[in-house]
């Protein structure tokens, strides 16, 4: 009896800890809060900062923001005209280009997207650099990382975690927001996204830009670079936005719908 108790308030608690992606409509599993998800991510993210060394490329760092701004502004409009004006406040924007060599880029929970010197050498256009903040975007906004992070409570601390560890500022969550990003750590590797994750984030990703006015287009010419850099063994991009062969098919498939948002 005991046993079935304890099976029917574990199905309580994750029916009303499941949530819906924005656009894509997905069902998640999302255990930890909103707010818990911020503070552990932000506390990451100024450690990071805090390590990092600002690109002294005023050019670059204006692209950056130039293009950033646009994308967190098609991102609000998105979420405002689709009943979702409750998740903006999550949003406390921040656009950073490093200097670093490595070929990546990422965005926190929050909207805090760090762009990496050694991509924009991928990068022909203002179109090409939406293609990617529209992706790195649509992460924050389909809260992959909590469910990243709510995947790895599970595995860690099993069904305890549903009563105990995700109440008030546990050191659970912080532990494993150190474990998704692992930005402390000298390199900044994050866990790679799933595969569902990344189509996920394509899809959402084209079209955030396309509202922003970029040609969604350009999301397939630079996905096309990734791979073909990936074989020279370069991107470490590709190692934490893992792909395969029919991502530019998957791609290709939703041009149709994001070309209906882009207006030139
Ligand atoms: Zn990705």
């Amino acid at each position: 009896m005991k046993r079935f108790i304890g099976l029917f308030v574990t199905t309580l608690l994750l029916l009303s800890s499941c949530g819906s992606v924005p656009l894509t409509g997905r069902r998640q599993v999302l255990l930890v809060g909103d707010q818990e998800v911020l503070t552990a991510s932000l506390t990451q993210y100024d450690n990071y900062m805090k390590s990092a060394k600002r690109s002294a490329n005023q050019t670059m760092t204006n692209q950056v923001v130039r293009v950033g701004k646009n994308i967190a502004a098609a991102t609000e409009t998105y979420l405002r005209t689709n009943g979702l004006e409750s998740e903006i406040k999550n949003f406390s924007w921040e656009f950073n280009l490093v200097q670093s060599a490595d070929v990546n880029a990422f965005c926190m929970p929050g909207g805090k997207i760090v762009v990496y010197e050694g991509i924009m050498k991928y990068i022909a256009s203002d179109d090409e650099l939406a293609a990617i903040m529209g992706h790195e975007v649509a992460h924050a906004v389909a809260k992959h990382s909590n469910e990243r992070m709510s995947q790895q409570l599970m595995t860690e601390y099993g069904a305890a975690v549903l009563g105990t560890a995700i109440s008030g500022t546990s050191s659970a969550v912080q532990n494993i927001a150190g474990t998704v990003y692992g930005l402390g750590t000298q390199y900044g590797i994050m866990l790679p996204y799933s595969r569902k994750h990344e189509y996920e984030a394509d899809h959402m990703g084209l079209i955030f830009m396309a509202i922003a006015g970029y040609n969604p287009q350009a999301a397939v010419s630079f996905w096309q670079k990734m791979a073909q850099g990936k074989e020279g063994g370069i991107p470490e991009f590709m190692s934490t936005h893992p792909s395969d062969v029919n991502r530019i098919t998957e791609l290709r498939k939703y041009l149709p719908e994001a070309l209906k948002y882009y207006k030139k």
